[in-house]
């Protein structure tokens, strides 16, 4: 399982000269500063995470121990006598010095409908939602769930919560009420904060209905209080339901912050679902905050005057980092967006970013498929010159992809910047520094301060020490936004991330790292196919079929096979011009790329793929399908397009 199955030319591509250009350097100027400090963070965490969290955060009591407590029993802690509050330190501090600046570009689903919030608006905001909060009797401590359209009053419940020391536990409200009733009673909640309806693409989305139906079984919830988004009536079940705007009119606009300790949680999160059953992690305060303010500033090279676009969901890991607390703790604008990627049109994020000057715009490589299959004509007409950088993360982004979305979107004159994590890590991993790294397409490239990689044999648990290396991806000391645990289940926590090797995290991806150093992602351990010995990843097999003109989306499966242990499948959707392509020349692409081992065995040629609802390809379900086990499919909560898996199971079944 090494690069150099894949005869690709990895180009490698130097720094772009936008960023070189300008007057403001980048705050890492060069690989050298960055490969020192990089040192020093790995040498020395103490000092290094010290001296950042004194300059990035502001701290009400200073903390004296930075770092105590390890992987053994997964008691760690940061700055554990500090205490400080995270909507303090996203607010106040700056609504002080820059009340006007603004905060937030709320760009909704309609593109003439959004509005923009300065520091002193959302501050107000927030205090007079949190005084509701309180005088409903939530307390610190207390788990608030959230399941919120895109609205600047979805930032505005976070950040609430935050200031109660509340914790809050977001829901993406895409998710059914079945999943968000397990959700809701696994937290134990008693709050809840809604919308009556939300609206996304065009469509009404009825949020309130959904709730209702969840919370026919949820006896502990006390209170719902629901925003007003649109016009409809919806079912009100008093004294149960509140309405967001009646309350807030009686509350003034000043809340004193609850002051917590470092370690305690600022919320609780589930992870995405590709493999398995959701968990729900906790992430404690001081740590999280100091790792995010962090990645926002160096790895994707925040300065004052940036409008950043992260255009995910606020319901997922990356909308809490960087539409929320990485940039407001910076003091930074950041974009909420409403929409799709395809509403009105497939200009719509070429709209925005022209629209709003934006800087550092961030998607996942499932909308950069998607815009690329609707072709490059949709982008090209649009002022893109503001962007800097261009980020990825969520799934592997195929080197072809890569290219595209360098070319199109980045006008080769961007940082691309594809950043590795997990909800669990709670911030960035693996990631190039813009303006520093140079870049090779499908490689993560180089951890970020104070990530201390190690990869391991599968087989052994040893670890490989030489430069060019493919085995586990684990990390060998704690760095400050690490999930402190599973809520309510902590030792499921130590069973999936710090048991499986001992002295290590495990993230359960599989990597390899090149001659240069460079690492790149080979996807989930559990997905590696093994033909006839040889380990092939799935994400090696799919770059290959996405090298071919005619492929838009490709995911690639190990099926059992008597002569050779397992061999390839794999799922292909097709390019729109590309329907009379011959499944041979893809394979031929396959045996050209890779080797003959590799070629798949079968390729189905289908219009979409089984997904999570933030986008990922979940391999697993094709998996139980070409497996014939299709009564033992597993969770299927977290899949967006259920109507998917009786198609696939026709089209595997007759061909
Ligand atoms: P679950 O843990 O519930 O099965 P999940 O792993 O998809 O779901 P997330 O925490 O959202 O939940 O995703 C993290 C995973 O996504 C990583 O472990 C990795 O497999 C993949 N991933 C994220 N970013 C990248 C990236 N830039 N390149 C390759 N893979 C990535
Ligand atoms: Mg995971």
């Amino acid at each position: 399982m090494s690069t150099d199955h894949l005869n690709i030319e990895f180009k490698l591509h130097p720094v772009p000269n936008r960023l070189l250009s300008r007057n403001t350097p980048p705050h890492v100027n060069s690989i050298e500063q960055y490969k020192k400090l990089y040192k020093e963070s790995i040498k020395n965490p103490t000092e290094f995470w010290g001296k950042l969290a004194n300059e990035l955060l502001t701290w009400h009591t200073p903390f004296k121990t930075v770092l105590s407590g390890g992987f053994e029993y997964g008691d760690v802690t940061w700055f554990r006598e500090g205490q400080l509050n995270a909507s303090y330190n996203c607010l106040d501090r700056h609504a002080i010095i820059n009340p006007d600046k603004v905060a937030i570009i709320y760009e909704a689903d309609e593109p003439d409908e959004g509005r923009k919030i300065t520091y002193r608006e959302l501050l107000h905001d927030v205090c007079r939602f949190a005084n509701v909060l309180k005088a409903h009797g939530v307390r610190k401590g207390d788990i608030v769930t959230i399941y919120m359209p895109m609205v600047p009053e979805a930032a505005i419940a976070l950040l609430a919560c935050a200031r109660l020391g509340a914790v809050h536990s977001v829901v993406f409200a895409g998710f059914s009420s079945d999943s968000l009733r397990n959700r809701i009673l696994d937290a134990s909640s008693k709050f809840i904060i809604t919308a009556n309806e939300g609206h996304r693409g065009g469509k009404t989305i009825h949020i309130k209905k959904i709730i209702d139906e969840a919370l026919t079984e949820c006896p502990g919830v006390k209170r719902v209080f629901v925003f007003r988004r649109t016009d409809s009536s919806v079912p009100f079940s008093s004294p149960r339901d509140v309405w967001w705007h009646d309350e807030i009119e009686k509350q003034r606009p000043y809340c004193p912050p609850e002051i917590v300790n470092a370690e305690d949680p600022l919320f609780m999160i589930y992870t995405s679902g590709s493999t398995g059953k959701p968990k729900g992690v906790l992430h404690a305060t001081g740590g999280y905050l100091l790792s995010v303010v962090a990645n926002l500033k160096y790895v994707f090279d925040y300065h004052e005057d940036d409008i950043f676009g992260c255009m995910t969901d606020i319901g997922w890991a990356v909308g809490h980092n960087f539409i929320v607390y990485g940039p407001l703790t910076n003091g930074g604008t950041a974009i909420l967006f409403e929409s799709t990627p395809v509403y009105p049109t497939p200009s719509r994020y070429w709209e925005v970013v022209a629209k709003h000057k934006i800087t550092q715009f961030f998607t996942a490589p499932t909308a950069i498929r998607l815009l690329r299959k609707f072709g490059r004509e949709y982008v090209d007409s649009h002022d893109l010159s503001s962007l800097r950088v261009i980020i990825s993360a969520g799934e592997p982004i195929n080197p072809d992809v890569w290219e595209w979305y360098n070319e199109v979107v980045g006008r080769n004159v961007c940082s691309v910047i594809d950043n590795y994590w997990q909800t669990e890590t709670g911030s960035i991993i693996l990631a190039p520094f813009p303006g520093v790294t140079a870049t090779k397409p499908g490689s993560v490239t180089f951890p970020f301060f104070g990530i201390d990689i190690a990869i391991l044999d599968p087989e052994t648990g040893e670890e490989i020490k030489t430069t060019e290396a493919e085995g586990i991806l684990a990390i060998r000391q704690p760095w400050p936004s690490i999930a402190r645990t599973i809520y309510n289940d902590h030792n499921r926590y130590l069973d999936t991330y710090l048991k499986p090797y001992k002295g290590y995290y495990f993230t359960s991806d599989g990597v390899g790292r090149d001659r240069d150093g460079y690492y790149w992602i080979r996807g989930r351990v559990d997905d590696v196919i093994n033909v006839s010995g040889h380990r092939l990843s799935t994400s090696e097999i799919e770059s290959a079929l996405i090298m071919h003109p005619a492929t838009a989306e490709a995911a690639a499966i190990g099926v059992m096979n008597e002569s050779k242990g397992q061999c390839v499948h794999a799922f292909v959707n097709l390019q729109s011009n590309y329907y009379s392509t011959k499944i041979e020349d893809l394979v031929l692409q396959v045996r050209k790329s890779i080797g003959p081992f590799a070629a798949p065995e079968k390729i189905y040629i289908v219009d979409d793929l089984p997904k999570t609802r933030s986008g990922k390809i979940m391999r697993r379900i094709l998996k139980k399908i070409t497996d014939g086990q299709t009564n033992s499919i597993g969770d299927l909560s977290t899949l967006a397009n259920p109507e998917i898996v009786d198609i696939l199971i026709e089209k595997v079944k007759h061909s």
